[in-house]
């Protein structure tokens, strides 16, 4: 088990940070379009940021809002972090800097025309005005159709910036109002060097990365911080489901289905271990596994199973995961893992002693 009592970072040390596109990670195509036009004095009244969730695309935009207001000089590409208004920013305060979330399930018309009269009326105390929207996709009809107002004539000093993970579920109309910045998946690489620079140790981020999907935000949860036990406790628990028997495995399968985010993670963690157990098979190099922490059990449940074996098993688990994402139902796809699994691999495979 790695360490526990390492600094455990968490989501606000991300939010709380200076900020400025320095602390963007792995984004760096983005920051360069964006950087672009700071640069030159072109920057667009509204943005689209589009993107899966947690990769920075909030971290970019409020990055976006310093530089525009920065008290260090006009046109910078990157706000300096230092002055007061970068200061503000970084800390949710400034007045003209806003950030509107979804109230519950949907973005409202009645915050969308607050917005609208807010970004009326000259800046407070900075040089632009710059409104956030998260979770654009969540825009009822009229909320969409107020920002179109807005987005239609937009003041000179106003910025507006939406966010959002399915840019598909935009209308044309306001998507053809805003200049689209792609923002992907973060690079493996990139977010495991983030995490090691952040105190992580080596192999802890490794398990981290694999379980992340790309995403910042994820890597940095609580749930996934704490990964190491979460996965000895699954993989000690399909271990005696194995050991057990096909009775043992429905039970298990009902149990893990009704906890949707929980089943995601279980389903990478396995993924991940079979993997390795690949791996292993063709390789003695410790270092290129995921579990390196485990990589005694790995080498000798690899020995004792056939690479065929091996990859049927990570082919069923991606298998899975696939169908989950096009919501395939959930008990019935984890039964019919499980039962293959204990079919193609013996059952002595992921016996795990806690
Ligand atoms: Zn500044």
């Amino acid at each position: 088990m790695p360490s526990a009592n390492r600094q455990q970072p968490t989501v606000n040390s991300q939010t709380s940070s200076p900020g400025g596109f320095r602390g963007l990670i792995g984004q760096e195509r983005a920051a360069r379009v964006l950087q672009r036009g700071l640069k030159t004095g072109r920057t667009a009244h509204a943005y689209l940021f589009a993107g899966p969730e947690g990769v920075g695309k909030r971290t970019a935009a409020l990055a976006l809002a310093q530089a525009l207001n920065c008290q260090r000089g006009d046109a910078v590409d990157d706000g300096c972090s230092a002055c007061q208004s970068c200061r503000k920013i970084a800390r949710g305060l400034h007045p003209d800097v806003q950030v509107v979330e979804p109230d519950g399930a949907t973005l409202k018309i009645d915050q969308v025309r607050a917005l609208g009269a807010d970004a009326a009326l000259r800046p407070y105390e900075g040089k632009r005005k710059v409104f956030i929207l998260q979770g654009a996709e969540k825009m009822t009809e009229q909320a969409a159709n107020a920002l179109l107002k807005t987005l239609e004539e937009p003041p000179g000093w106003t910025v507006v910036v939406l966010l959002t993970i399915t840019p598909s579920a935009l209308p044309l109309t306001i998507v053809s109002r805003c200049q689209t910045v792609i923002f992907s998946a973060i690079a493996s690489d990139a977010l495991q060097a983030y995490l090691v620079a952040t105190g992580i140790d080596h192999t802890q981020a490794r398990l981290i990365v694999s379980c992340s999907g790309g995403s910042i935000g994820r890597a940095l949860s609580p749930e996934v911080v704490s990964l190491g036990s979460s996965r000895d406790l699954f993989l000690e628990e399909l271990g005696r489901g194995l050991r057990d028997g096909p009775a043992a495995l429905i039970d298990l399968a009902e149990r893990l289905a009704k906890d949707r985010e929980g089943l995601r993670q279980n389903l990478e963690f396995l993924s991940a271990w079979l993997r390795d157990l690949m791996v292993a098979k063709v390789s003695r190099r410790q270092e290129w596994l995921i579990n390196q922490d485990r990589g005694e059990e790995v080498a000798q449940q690899a020995e004792g199973l056939p690479l065929n074996a091996i990859l049927d098993s990570l082919r069923v688990v991606n298998g899975t995961m696939d169908g989950l994402t096009r919501n395939a139902n959930p008990r019935l796809s984890l039964e019919d893992l499980l039962l293959q699994l204990r079919a193609s691999v013996s059952t002595g495979l992921l016996q795990v002693s806690a």
